[in-house]
C-alpha cells in the first residue's frame, strides 16, 4: 500500500514539476494545478461557511461594502482568480481564505475594526493567502508527509462540528484551520500591503491592525486564541516587519492614502448597533451547552428582542423547543428562520428532524435532503436512512448508513450496526465465518457470527462430494450470538477411506 503510494506519488511529481510562484516570482514544486485550487475552494466554499455559522444576511449592505473593498484589492492581485468574499455570522473574530480566492471575514472581526485601510489590510493579507498558494502548499505538505496522492485524504483537524460534519466539507475546514506557518503570515503581511498600497490604501493600516491584535490576544478569552490568532498568530516580529514594509513603501510615493474611518464606521454602525443582541445569543449558547435551560431560553428571548430581523435567534430557540420535544412550538421557530434566510443548513436539520418526530415523512425527508446540500452531516444522514427504512427501501436506507459508517465519526459505529442489521439479511454470508470437521465419523459443520449483532435464527446449507456423489443438507441454526458459534452435526458418516470433495456451507435467511 506505502509502496504503490509512492510510486504513484513520483508519477505526480513528474507530472506536476515546477512552477513560479506569480506573488514571489519564487520557483517552487507545484503538485496541485491551479485549476484544481479554484475547483477545491469552489466545491469547500460553501459547506465551510454553512459549519462556521453561515452568512450574515440581516445587514446586505455590509456584505456588498466588504466585497466592494475586496474586489479592488483583488483587481490589484498578482493572481487572476476568481476571488469572492462574504460575511459569516460568527462571533468569533476570524477571517480566512480558501484555494482559489474564496475569502469569508467574520461579523466578530468586522466590529473590532476602526477603518476601511484596516478592513483592506485583512482583506488584502487574505488575498495573499490565495494568490501565493499558501492554502495548497500546505496541502502539499500533507501529501508529500502522508505518501498520499488523493486530495481527499488529508487529514481532518478538529472543530466544533468534527464529529457530525461529513468527510467532503472537512477537508475544507482542514484548510482553513492550518497555520501556514510563520513564512507565509509574513508574506501575506508584506504582499498584502502592497495591495492595500497599489488600491490607494493607506498601508500604516496594518501596523495599526496588527497592534491591535498583539494587545488583545494578551488576556482574551480562548475564542479569540482559537479564531483569528490560530490560523493567523499575531507577534510583535509582525508589527515591526509592517513598520518597515510601510516606510519601504511610502518612501517611494507622494500621495494621500485612503483611510476611510468615517464611510467605514457608517457602514458597520448597523451591526455595531446590534452588538447586545449578538452577546446575548452567544450566552445562550453557552448556556444551553451547560444544561441551563431555563437561562439559555431567557437570553435568547431577550436576543429576539433586540434583533428581531436575525434568523439564527429563531434557529436557536427552535432547537431549545425540540430537545424540550416542544415540536410543534419548535416547528414555528423553524418557520420564521427560514422565512428570514431560506440558505443555512441547521434551520432544514433541525426542522426536518421535527417533522420526523411528528411522523410527517415526506416533508423530513424533504428537509433532510435539502439540509445535506448546504452541509452533510452524520445527523442529517442517519435520520434519512431510517426514513428511507420506515418508507420500505431498504437500498436507500444502506446507502444513507453506509455513507456514515464510512465517514467514521462519533455517530460512525451505530451507522455500522444499521448497515449490517440490513445487509446481514441480504448477504448473510459476508457476515458468518464457517468451517467443518470431522468427529467421532460423523461432519461436522461450525458456524461463526462475526458481527456484534444477535441473530435469533437463521438456516445453514451445506453440500460436498462424498465418493464422487452429491450430497446435501440443511439445518437451522437458532440463537448465535455476537461474535459466537453454534455446531452444527451434518449426520453424514464418514470413514477415514472416503473421500469429501468441494465441501460448500452457507448461512441463509437470517433473522434478526
Ligand atoms: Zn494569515
Amino acid at each position: 500500500m506505502k509502496r504503490l503510494s509512492l510510486v504513484l506519488l513520483l508519477f505526480t511529481l513528474t507530472l506536476a514539476g515546477c512552477a513560479t510562484n506569480p506573488v514571489t516570482g519564487k520557483s517552487e514544486l507545484a503538485l496541485v494545478s491551479q485549476g484544481e485550487e479554484i475547483t477545491i475552494g469552489e466545491q469547500q466554499y460553501v459547506p465551510v461557511q454553512q459549519s462556521q455559522g453561515g452568512q450574515y444576511q440581516v445587514d446586505i449592505t455590509l456584505t456588498l461594502y466588504v466585497q466592494d473593498v475586496g474586489n479592488r484589492l483583488a483587481a490589484v492581485s498578482d493572481t487572476p482568480l476568481p476571488y469572492e468574499f462574504v460575511v459569516l455570522n460568527n462571533s468569533t473574530p476570524n477571517a480566512w481564505a480558501l484555494p482559489g480566492g474564496k475569502i469569508a471575514i467574520n461579523r466578530g472581526l468586522l466590529v473590532t475594526l476602526e477603518n476601511e485601510a484596516e478592513l483592506a489590510a485583512v482583506l488584502g493579507h487574505e488575498i495573499v493567502h490565495a494568490a501565493a498558494r499558501h492554502g495548497a502548499k500546505s496541502m502539499e505538505r500533507s501529501m508529500l508527509l502522508q505518501g498520499a496522492v488523493a486530495l481527499t485524504a488529508i487529514g481532518v483537524s478538529g472543530t466544533d462540528y468534527g464529529n457530525y460534519i461529513m468527510e467532503g466539507a472537512q477537508l475544507g475546514s482542514h484548510l482553513i484551520s492550518t497555520q501556514y506557518g510563520r513564512g507565509a503570515e509574513l508574506e501575506s503581511d508584506y504582499y498584502g500591503m502592497q495591495y492595500m498600497a497599489r488600491a490607494g490604501y493607506d498601508p500604516s493600516a496594518a501596523i495599526t491592525l496588527q497592534e491591535k491584535f498583539v494587545r488583545l490576544s494578551q488576556g482574551r478569552p480562548s475564542s479569540w486564541l482559537d479564531g483569528l490568532f490560530a490560523s493567523h498568530p499575531p507577534s510583535q516580529q509582525r508589527v515591526d516587519k509592517n513598520r518597515e514594509t510601510a516606510m519601504e513603501i511610502k518612501a517611494g510615493q507622494e500621495r494621500s492614502w485612503i483611510v476611510g474611518r468615517d464611510t467605514y464606521q457608517a457602514n458597520i454602525a448597523y451591526l455595531k448597533s446590534k452588538s447586545e443582541a449578538y452577546v446575548a445569543f452567544d450566552q445562550a449558547m453557552t448556556l444551553a451547552r451547560n444544561k441551563e435551560i431555563p437561562a439559555a431560553e431567557n437570553r435568547i428571548e431577550k436576543a429576539i428582542r433586540m434583533e428581531p430581523r436575525e434568523s439564527r435567534f429563531y434557529g436557536f430557540k427552535g432547537n431549545l423547543l425540540f430537545n424540550k420535544n416542544a415540536y410543534t412550538e419548535a416547528l414555528t421557530q423553524y418557520n420564521k428562520a427560514i422565512a428570514l434566510d431560506p440558505d443555512y443548513y441547521e434551520f432544514f436539520l433541525g426542522r426536518g428532524m421535527t417533522h420526523s418526530r411528528l411522523g410527517q415523512r415526506e416533508q423530513a425527508t424533504r428537509d433532510l435532503i435539502r439540509s445535506n446540500q448546504l452541509l452533510p452531516t452524520a445527523i442529517a444522514t442517519i435520520e434519512l436512512g431510517n426514513l428511507s427504512l420506515a418508507a420500505g427501501d431498504r437500498n436507500a436506507a444502506k446507502q444513507y448508513y453506509a455513507a456514515v459508517a464510512q465517514s467514521g465519526g462519533s455517530l460512525g459505529q451505530g451507522a455500522t450496526d444499521s448497515y449490517i442489521r440490513l445487509d446481514i439479511i441480504d448477504n448473510p454470508d459476508r457476515y458468518f465465518s464457517t468451517s467443518a470437521e470431522k468427529r467421532n465419523g460423523r461432519i461436522v459443520v461450525n458456524v461463526v457470527n462475526r458481527t456484534n449483532i444477535p441473530v435469533s435464527s437463521g438456516i445453514v446449507q451445506y453440500s460436498a462430494l462424498v465418493n464422487g456423489k452429491p450430497r446435501q443438507g440443511q439445518s437451522d441454526t437458532g440463537a448465535i450470538a455476537p461474535a459466537g458459534g453454534i455446531r452444527i452435526n451434518t449426520g453424514w458418516q464418514i470413514s477415514d477411506a472416503d473421500h469429501v470433495d468441494r465441501l460448500n456451507i452457507q448461512v441463509v435467511d437470517v433473522r434478526l
